[in-house]
């Protein structure tokens, strides 16, 4: 009786066995099933945290020194501005100078924005150098002319260095100030660039708090560099960025802080209060060193407008001429230096990271000439 039990309880024991396996091997292929689509989701999860932690450890780059920058960039230069200076050229080498002649050299310097006043000043240097009414010149005699007349307007005596170094072991500030799609911010980094070739510390202040853009943007190019950049809350006070930077700055020991600034020319009223309150609050820590006004080349004479206003608003202590590879019109370099009295210190090449150079009116002059 009991080996009876014993064979019932095996008999028992195995069916249930088979049906367990039997379960287990449909809920397994069911389970397959169900699993099969995201399986490669599962294969790749573990590598997308892989991914993203690659740039944790960027590679900072070496930028270019600023040294011999526009003689590099002057192709691009030539390219853009040969056409006025080739024309001034074969003009001058006309077999009679006569007086359309000189109204045909007038009316290129004028399209080339080089301005009312100076041009009339470099036809009647010309003439009186070149003294062939009626006649013809020596072609190299006029280009010889030519050249150091613009060279002249180019005004090589000003000082063109940037104040970038600060005294008393303060850092030098350099406020950067335009209009909105100038080049404003672009220009901020490739002075950070330039400095970080030269083995400074730069700190950036995004106090263009407007637009939120900006600062990543201002932020990324930093990083690309090793930079840190101060920002505040999105549409808080620029000047309490100003501040903290230049604060930051100090405790630090960094060698130059550069302050990105909003360029809103909502009205002139505005404007004086926004950036004279920048201006006012960071002076409170150390003294700004450079006041740099950034200026849209393709935007002619509006650019000069905006120009005129932002000088009211601050001292200026210089000027950068940006996409100056997208126009014709290099003779604005010679018009707002004079409008301004304040020298064209950098000018923009480009959109690459390093299309920035020191200007250098020899060289300007040169590139115009096609020479
Ligand atoms: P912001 O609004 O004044 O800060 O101007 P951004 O720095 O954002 O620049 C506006 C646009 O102008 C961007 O597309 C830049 O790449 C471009 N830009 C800046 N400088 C130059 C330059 O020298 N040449 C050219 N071709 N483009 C430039």
């Amino acid at each position: 009786m009991s080996d009876l039990v014993i064979y019932i309880v095996i008999a028992v024991a195995v069916v249930a066995l088979g049906v367990a396996v039997w379960f287990g091997l449909v809920a397994g292929r069911r389970g397959r099933d169900v699993t099969a689509p995201p399986e490669p989701s599962t294969v790749e999860a573990p590598e997308a945290p892989a991914e993203e932690a690659a740039p944790a450890a960027p590679v900072l780059e070496r930028p270019a020194p600023a040294a011999g920058r526009l003689e590099r960039l002057r192709a691009r230069l030539a390219r853009s501005q040969s056409t006025l200076g080739r024309g001034l050229l074969a003009v001058l080498s006309r077999d009679r100078l006569d007086e359309s002649t000189w109204e045909e050299i007038e009316n290129a310097l004028l399209t080339a924005d080089v301005g009312v006043a100076p041009t009339q000043e470099l036809v009647d240097q010309l003439r009186s150098r070149l003294r062939v009414e009626g006649g013809s010149a020596d072609p190299a005699v006029a280009q010889t002319a030519l050249r150091e007349e613009l060279v002249r307007l180019a005004d090589p005596t000003m000082d063109r260095s940037l104040g970038v170094e600060g005294a008393h072991g303060q850092p030098g500030v350099v406020l950067v100030v335009g209009v909105n799609g100038t080049g404003k911010t672009t220009l901020v980094a490739r002075i950070a660039r330039m400095l970080v070739a030269e083995d400074k510390s730069v700190l950036l202040g995004a106090a263009d708090t407007f637009r939120a853009a900006a600062v990543e943007q201002l932020a990324t190019w930093g990083q690309r560099v090793g930079v840190e950049t101060v920002r505040g809350p999105e549409g808080g006070d620029p000047a309490s960025v100003g501040f903290d930077t230049v604060k930051r700055g100090i405790d630090e020991g960094i060698d130059t802080v550069l302050v990105d600034t909003a360029g809103r020319l909502h009205t002139k009223a505005g404007l004086m209060d926004e950036l004279g309150k920048v201006k006012r609050v960071i002076e409170k820590q150390a003294p700004i060193t450079e006041v740099l006004l950034v200026i849209d080349a393709t935007t002619g004479q509006n650019g000069l407008t905006q120009a005129r206003v932002f000088a009211e608003v601050v001292d200026v202590t210089g000027i950068a001429l940006t996409k100056l590879d997208g126009t014709a019109k290099g003779g604005i370099v010679i018009q707002v230096q004079r409008e301004l009295g304040v020298p064209v210190k950098l000018v923009g090449l480009g959109e690459g990271a390093d299309d920035m150079a020191p200007f250098e009116p020899e060289t300007f002059v040169d590139a115009l000439l096609g020479d």
